[in-house]
């Protein structure tokens, strides 16, 4: 398995520290307002590689991070007038549900940074003994030019190293190149935790330093999140952990691309959804899945109708030939297709490369005609991809009751009322149906 990894620029082989086993830690959201769909792309790629990695025979352990202290929640929540921690786990909850929808379950582990004080307190300490960090009225720095390395995971050079923190700390800091590892107790925030340098909270960096450690261990396989965290978060974090510890948090570093928002298309075509939320409502977990696997994880992605359309075509196709499979074994010609697919995943976990073998597939299928081929094969390939739910028996006889509900929230959506939309989808609920938004249209499928 190879994969592409930021610090060496290079397309590296996953080699992990015990045979068999590899350690993931993904960062994910900062908790203070709703996700968006650019927010999804690393827990779906992540997510997804699990899949494939677990299907190759290794044991994989996947921990995503949620932060929960930090400015931009305490900014949100002063201005919408609720307590910062309240926000947070409203957010957190939020997040939760709305990545839920992909149906691809969750993490292993989605700590808390308000959980992992003491562990952050500790690293800190450890830091400052090290020479590695001084504390100034309350805050802690790191120094960033007792590491001799820093830079060598962003190649930035020295006079684009902007931390992006306020000018608050700026007069503490020994150097402009510094970042905070502590901020002392401000009165505008609401939360603060005791410290060896007084009450306060820990920065940013320094969480994912101690999330990841704390439940991974150092010289984990792969570190992920997306390329905006490249620098500074990914560069302090690597730089906090290998001063600490004399070791690299990581073997390999793993970022993912972007997605473009063009803000002139999306008025035009898609309104302002792009909060995950709604763009799960209107398009389907499936149609995003496919328009996710449609681009290279590592490039970045433009979000806009063209791209969701291919993404709800393909996933019709495959669910048009879905349909004509009998149960059973895969024909002949059937594996070496399979082989393809699975080798374009282990070189660079390579989806739109294995996307165009399912086409094939689809195609193969098709020519030897309904009730004639078995969707075993199909199914292990789509099962990676989360989306196996494409094979799934679509035929369910619903009450007139049931389609009346199913046919007016149709119709509410069609109207953009996604109150009643919603209303309607909980009537469907407490009737034993759960509605999900297909590329055909809404199924509807009886409630587990
Ligand atoms: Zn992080």
């Amino acid at each position: 398995m190879t994969l592409h990894d930021t610090r060496t620029g290079q397309i590296r082989e996953l080699v992990p520290e015990t045979a068999g086993r590899v350690r993931i830690y993904v960062c994910g959201p900062t908790v203070y307002s709703r996700v968006h769909v650019g927010n999804a792309r690393p827990f779906v790629v992540f997510s997804l590689l699990k899949r494939f990695l677990t299907h190759e025979g290794f044991e994989v352990e996947f921990v995503a991070n949620i932060t929960d202290i930090n400015d931009k929640i305490y900014v949100a929540a002063r201005q919408s007038g609720v307590p910062s921690e309240a926000l947070a786990e409203q957010m957190t909850a939020a997040y939760k549900a709305d990545t839920s929808v992909f149906g691809l379950g969750r993490p292993d582990y989605e700590p808390l940074a308000s959980e992992t004080i003491d562990e952050i307190v500790r690293l800190i300490e450890e830091l400052v003994e090290g020479g590695h960090a001084y504390a100034a009225d309350g805050d802690v720095y790191f120094s960033v030019r007792s590491y001799p390395r820093y830079g060598e995971l962003s190649h930035r050079h020295i006079d684009q190293m902007d931390q992006g923190e306020d000018i608050e700390g700026a007069a503490r800091k020994r150097d402009p190149l510094d970042f905070a590892l502590w901020k002392a107790h401000k009165a505008t925030e609401d939360t603060f935790w005791d410290s060896p340098w007084g009450p306060g909270r820990p920065g940013w960096h320094i969480e994912c330093s101690a999330m990841a450690e704390k439940l991974l261990g150092v010289g984990f396989e792969i570190h992920g999140g997306g390329s905006d965290l490249i620098f500074p978060h990914h560069e302090n974090e690597a730089a906090q952990t290998r001063a600490a510890r004399n070791e690299d948090l990581t073997r390999l570093w793993v970022h993912v691309g972007l997605l473009r928002l063009d803000s002139e298309k999306m008025s035009k075509s898609i309104g302002n959804v792009f909060m995950l939320g709604d763009a799960l409502e209107r398009h389907g977990p499936e149609t995003l899945l496919m328009y996710f696997v449609g681009a290279h994880y590592h490039q970045p992605m433009e979000y806009d109708e063209d791209r969701l359309e291919e993404a709800r075509a393909r996933a019709a196709g495959i669910r048009n030939t879905a349909r004509a499979l009998v149960d059973g074994p895969s024909p002949e010609w059937s594996a070496p297709l399979k082989e393809r697919f699975f080798d374009a995943l282990a070189n660079d976990f390579n989806t739109p490369k294995a996307l165009a073998v399912l086409a094939e597939w689809g195609r193969e299928a098709n020519r030897s005609g309904p009730g004639t081929v078995g969707g075993a094969d199909l199914r292990e390939m789509l099962d990676i991809l989360g989306l196996a739910s494409l094979m799934e028996s679509l035929a369910e006889p619903v009450s007139d009751e049931v389609a009346r509900l199913r046919d007016a929230r149709e119709q509410a959506r069609r109207d953009r009322d996604w109150a009643e939309a919603d209303r309607l989808r909980d009537e469907l609920r407490a009737l034993g149906w759960e509605v999900r938004d297909g590329p055909d249209g809404p199924e509807l499928l009886p409630a587990a």
